[in-house]
């Protein structure tokens, strides 16, 4: 029975794969119809597995949109590579939990393995530490509870036992940029969105170093500066060596919310953008967004192995911890159970091999380069970010309305899926390269679609 279930589970998911290039991308869908076919009251009486997960895809298949094809431009979201699938497939049938070494050997041997992996890859210092948690929101506030740590120990006071009642204040310095999800993490650590020093940015959105510098100037005591690489709408990345020039000290705590910029590490000729990495004391990354892996997976990175455990770790004699120089995976994110999200990150990385994670990665940014060419050639139509990675921003008759139009019309098409913004007080098309599946044919597509989008609105009106 369990294996008429898995059986179905598999051909549906195939024939869905088979199908993602084909399908409209981003289906306007309407919510009541999809609560009228998934909803109803819980059955009283329980259906066989097989028919279960059969009715369930064809509930939701209107309501599924299309990531996994090669046309979704929105958001930073990225495809999930077939092995990767597939081992996402048998880490819910193995059905570990990962929060301990003795619950779960192999997951926690394969996580270790894939931190290795990615420190190398993204060029941090091979000592640091990785807790696998759900993506950036996750990673960003793992690795801020760390820094929180830190610079509190540094003055003497033990944030763990005591909280910040009472606490020395912890100045927080943000870009004017930085990811909304870094305010989410300040919110949850008590230390504030709001008392954040923000520091003013470039027109690609990146901290400004000589700024940075006037606000430490002004600052004493335990401090943190969250830096950011890969801006979500420019793909912009600050500049970290400048940055870290800037702090010179190694009592302020340098965090890198680098949850797609820090894959530009991956690739020689892009390393620059993020050149410095090295010098910082954490780094998020996402798994799920560039690296191609299903939802949800993110790696909270610090370069003090000892603190990250001092900062989550915790003692009770049922847990039959991991002694000597190993460590229990959940000493290293907020989570004790949890799933063993270390195997896709690992099936992603074994298919990809070093050279094609670094492929992966700039051919998504050429992508991007050659789709913002297209558009530029087109008449009334501008580039308003310089395409240094993966992220393109397009604006239309220098005019808001006639943007968003151009965005909702592409939308209701169907070919492509991509989102608007509004980037330094003018609204924008957000076109983000993150998916291993999309082609140079379909950057063609999609640009077609988004100019013909825009001819029949800004077509002379015939009298
Ligand atoms: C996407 C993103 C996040 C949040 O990551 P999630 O995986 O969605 O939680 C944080 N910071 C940046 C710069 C991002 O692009």
């Amino acid at each position: 029975m369990a294996d008429d279930a898995l059986t179905r589970a598999a051909a549906l998911a195939r024939a869905f794969l088979a199908g993602a290039a084909n399908r409209p991308v981003g289906i306007p869908v309407d919510r009541n119809a999809l609560r009228t076919s998934l909803g109803g009251p819980l059955p009283e009486q329980g259906e066989e597995p097989a028919s279960v997960v059969e009715r369930l895809a064809q509930a939701a298949d209107p309501g599924i949109v299309g990531t996994a094809g090669p046309r979704y431009f929105g958001f930073v979201v990225g495809g999930a590579l077939p092995a990767a699938i597939g081992a996402d497939w048998l880490t819910s049938a193995w059905d570990q939990n990962a929060g301990l070494y003795v619950l779960a050997p192999a997951a926690t041997v394969v996580e270790e393995v894939v931190g290795g992996w990615i420190l190398d890859l993204l060029g941090v210092p091979s000592s640091a530490s990785v807790g696998f948690v759900t993506g950036g929101q996750m990673a960003n506030t793992t690795c801020l509870t760390v820094a929180r740590h830190a610079v509190l120990e540094r003055v003497g006071w033990d944030v763990e036992a005591r909280g910040l009642q009472g606490a020395p204040e912890v100045t927080v310095i943000v870009g004017d940029e930085a990811h909304n999800s870094i305010f989410t993490a300040l919110r949850m650590l008590g230390l504030g969105s709001e008392t954040a020093l923000r520091v003013p940015v470039d027109g690609q959105g990146r901290m400004r170093p000589e700024e940075l510098e006037r606000v430490l100037g002004g600052v004493e005591g335990p401090t943190i500066v969250c830096a950011q690489a890969g801006n979500v709408n420019t793909g912009a990345c600050d500049p970290l060596a400048e940055i870290a020039a800037a702090i010179g000290s190694p009592d302020v705590w340098l965090h890198v919310d680098g949850a797609f910029g820090m894959w530009a590490a991956a690739s020689p000729t892009l390393a620059h953008l993020v050149s410095g990495r090295e010098l910082a004391d954490s780094w998020s990354v996402d798994a799920h967004k560039w690296l191609n892996v299903p939802h949800d997976t993110g790696f909270a990175i610090c370069a003090d192995r000892s603190a990250h455990r001092r900062s989550l770790g915790t003692v009770a004699p049922y847990l039959q911890q991991a002694a000597g120089g190993d460590h229990d995976p959940f000493e290293l994110v907020p989570e004790w159970s949890r799933r063993a999200r270390g195997f896709p990150a690992y099936a992603a990385l074994r298919s990809l091999g070093r050279s094609g994670v670094t492929d992966l990665v700039e051919r998504c940014c050429a992508l991007a380069s050659s789709m913002a060419r297209q558009l530029a050639a087109e008449d009334g139509v501008e580039i308003l970010n310089e395409v240094s990675l993966n992220q393109v921003l397009v604006r239309f008759g220098d005019d808001d309305e006639r943007t968003r139009a151009v965005v909702r019309g592409v939308q209701e098409d169907g070919t492509a899926w991509l989102g608007g913004t509004v980037w330094q007080g003018r609204a924008a098309m957000r076109i983000s390269v993150s998916s291993h599946a999309t082609t140079e044919d379909d950057a063609r597509l999609t640009v077609a679609a988004i100019l013909a989008a825009w001819r029949s609105i800004s077509a002379p009106v015939r009298t």
